[in-house]
């Protein structure tokens, strides 16, 4: 029998109806519920490698590798024996440890433009504490974002945020004060002259650009040719900061992320995802002389009763440490382009208009003709289309990224076969 004919979800519908009933909409996270593709969520009860097994046994290879950090793919021994490791000896004392200085030691030797870094707890607390960090070392208010890019649910992000947000099509959420939004700024992606257009319009008064240097929450949308170096200039002249949302693409796309990888270095930057190896870690960092006007070096506030937890440090710096092999990054790179090449193939031979885009490891198959550049492009593509698509692949136990606005990523755990 195949995969597709042996393919039933009996005990994942009954594990949603009962997580419904004391969850709202029976998930933790949006995306999760399958709201744009319709049909059940496989609930998963383990993880290996490139594999994901479902509560009524269905195996899987997995594109969506916890939507970014498991680029070891699941349940590597490094990993797990550092977070035993750490485990048996307490999970949280509230109090500096040496992992903490650990980790961050390896993101400052890292990330170009990162001299020292603070860690919290998840993408969203870095860019809004960063976004706390900019104004007050501007002394300005407003900051720009761009059209489909997602910075986490921060109050003020939350205006044509991309990710869950597109899915559901509520790009802006009830409960957002108006006060809180009327500071910031919107430009399409890929477009240095809209963003010279709100400098102009707003002299002296910008704070900080927001950026996916690779945008990953609309699809996966390379920066076109110029276009980071033109916010980097534009923000020098104007004397605002240049923030890179590495959160999804640092230590992804190169071993020192999207920066390193396009030569280009923000003010300053903020991750996530693969620094703490699966478990909850964001961190934000830059200059020294930026850093240390944060509580309790300066006097920007921000805290965290769980920051720098023993467990999260453990995992994130036994990820980058295994990063740090020769070959990490070639490898990856070589399986991004034999999937590419496999689907251009696929593409060529059929009469659907699709394309794929892929920078490294992280890889959308969109459902337009072709070249997706911004949130606008991407908006255009043919969901029910994707959502067939999408079903068609689980059934056959490929996991992909439940949304058309959401990049696939791959793993060193992904082999040839595999791919
Ligand atoms: N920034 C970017 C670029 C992201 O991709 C995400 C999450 O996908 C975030 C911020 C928010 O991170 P988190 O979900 O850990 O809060």
């Amino acid at each position: 029998m195949s995969h597709e004919e042996r393919y039933r979800l009996d005990e994942s519908r009954a594990a949603m109806e009962r997580a419904r009933t004391v969850i709202p909409g029976g998930v933790n996270s949006p995306v999760r519920a399958f709201g744009a593709v319709g049909g059940t969520p496989p609930f998963i009860v383990s993880a290996s490698g490139a594999r994901l097994r479902d509560l009524d046994g269905n195996e899987y290879i997995d594109y969506v590798g916890s939507w970014g950090p498991m680029i070891l793919g699941h349940a590597h021994p490094d990993v797990v024996g550092a977070v035993q490791d750490a485990a048996a000896r307490g999970t949280s004392y509230g109090a500096p440890t040496p992992g903490e200085t650990e980790l961050a030691e390896l993101v400052c030797s890292r990330m170009p433009g990162v001299e020292m870094v603070r860690l919290v707890s998840s993408g969203t607390e870095a860019t809004m504490s960063a976004l706390r960090l900019a104004r007050a070392a501007t002394g300005r208010g407003k900051f720009v974002k761009f059209e489909g890019c997602y910075h986490g649910h921060g109050d003020a992000f939350l205006v044509q945020a991309g990710s869950g947000a597109t899915t559901l099509g509520t790009p802006t959420s009830p409960g957002v004060p108006g006060s809180v939004t009327a500071d910031t700024l919107l430009a399409p992606y890929n477009d240095v002259d809209r963003v010279e257009d709100l400098f102009r319009r707003h002299p002296d008064q910008i704070a900080a650009v927001f950026v996916e240097p690779v945008a990953g929450n609309m699809g996966c949308i390379p920066p076109a040719p110029g276009f980071l170096e033109g916010l980097r200039e534009l923000t020098r002249r104007h004397r605002a900061l240049l923030v890179m949302d590495e959160v999804m693409t640092g230590f992804r796309v190169a071993r020192g992320g999207a920066q390193e990888r396009f030569g280009v270095t923000g003010d300053l930057v903020t991750m996530g995802k693969i620094i703490g190896g699966g478990l909850p870690v964001g961190a934000y960092g830059g200059p020294r002389g930026i850093m240390e006007t944060l509580s309790p070096a300066g006097p920007v506030y921000q805290a965290g009763t769980l920051s720098g937890n023993p467990l999260a440090v453990a995992a994130g710096a036994a990820t980058l440490r295994k990063l740090a092999e020769p070959g990490v990054y070639d490898r990856l790179e070589a399986l991004g382009k034999r999937l590419e090449d496999g689907f251009g193939e696929v593409i060529a031979a059929g009469a659907h208009p699709v394309t794929l885009q892929r920078v490294g490891s992280m890889f959308t198959l969109f459902f337009h003709p072709g070249p997706v550049r911004n949130y606008a492009d991407a908006k255009a593509c043919d969901t029910g289309a994707f959502g067939r698509y999408f079903h068609a692949m689980l059934e056959r136990g490929i996991y992909l990224p439940p949304s058309q606005f959401e990049a696939a990523f791959l793993s060193t755990a992904h082999g040839d076969a595999d791919i």
